[in-house]
């Protein structure tokens, strides 16, 4: 093996509750407009033709409880509380069961957003990648394994700014579950270990400023946290 010109930051890595290992992260997929009353506030219609996604890059993870700047290029910085899947085995071209199967654990996370970019670029057909994919642009609480936890209908999912409630919904208005994103997303990859999916957010989203704290839950996970300081 040559050297390497330079070293790289070492990827971020999940704390899994009562676990002293914890889970690398990889590949960051995100499932768009899945709770149909989010579409509707972001001015679409739900489709049930087939889920859609974009992606995050891992180095642009950070933990929950990181203090992060207000990110630049943007005058309008929104969150977006989901229920993040973390992938336990390889899986490919899978069925529900065996998509079911797949699951290691599950998390919160939060779905950071430059909304004016993102519109901006889907009105003019770009991709999202300067409004979704920004430095500190997602965040993970602490998994849980499949053996404590699993989403049910009337799970509740929250968010709350400055400990004001923003968004609160329950995991049974997701129109594409859990199994049914796996199965789809594995028809176009390999998904292994590592692999983490953002499920979508619920209405409500909005902005934050500088010196936000924002608090995102789902009953029965570790919550998310993030504060913003000052834009560099
Ligand atoms: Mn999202």
């Amino acid at each position: 093996m040559p050297d390497s010109l330079f070293s790289l930051p070492d990827p971020i890595a999940v704390p899994v509750q009562g676990q002293l290992s914890v889970y690398p992260v990889g590949r960051i997929f995100c499932v768009g407009r899945n709770y149909a009353a989010h579409a509707a506030e972001m001015g679409h219609e739900v489709d049930r033709d087939a889920p859609f996604y974009f992606t995050k890059s891992a180095p642009n993870a950070v933990l929950s409880g990181a203090t992060v700047p207000y990110p630049p290029g943007t005058e309008n910085f929104h969150y977006e509380m989901e229920l993040a899947v973390a992938v336990g085995k390889p899986v490919f071209r899978a069925g529900s069961a065996e998509a079911r199967e797949a699951v290691y654990a599950y998390g919160c996370a939060l779905d950071m957003t430059r909304r004016d970019l993102q519109i901006r670029e889907r009105n003019k057909q770009r991709p999202w990648d300067l409004g979704k994919d920004l430095e500190n642009g997602v965040v993970f609480a602490p998994l849980t394994a499949v053996a404590d936890w699993s989403p049910k209908d009337n799970t509740r999912i929250h968010l709350s700014v400055n400990g004001e409630i923003r968004q609160d919904a329950t995991l049974e208005e997701l129109i594409w579950k859990i199994d049914e994103i796996i199965s789809h997303l594995s028809g176009y990859y390999h998904l292994r270990p590592g692999d983490l999916i953002l499920t979508g957010t619920p209405a409500g989203v909005g902005p934050v400023q500088a010196g936000d704290v924002i608090e995102g839950g789902i009953d029965g996970l570790q919550p998310v946290q993030l504060t913003l300081s000052a834009a560099e």
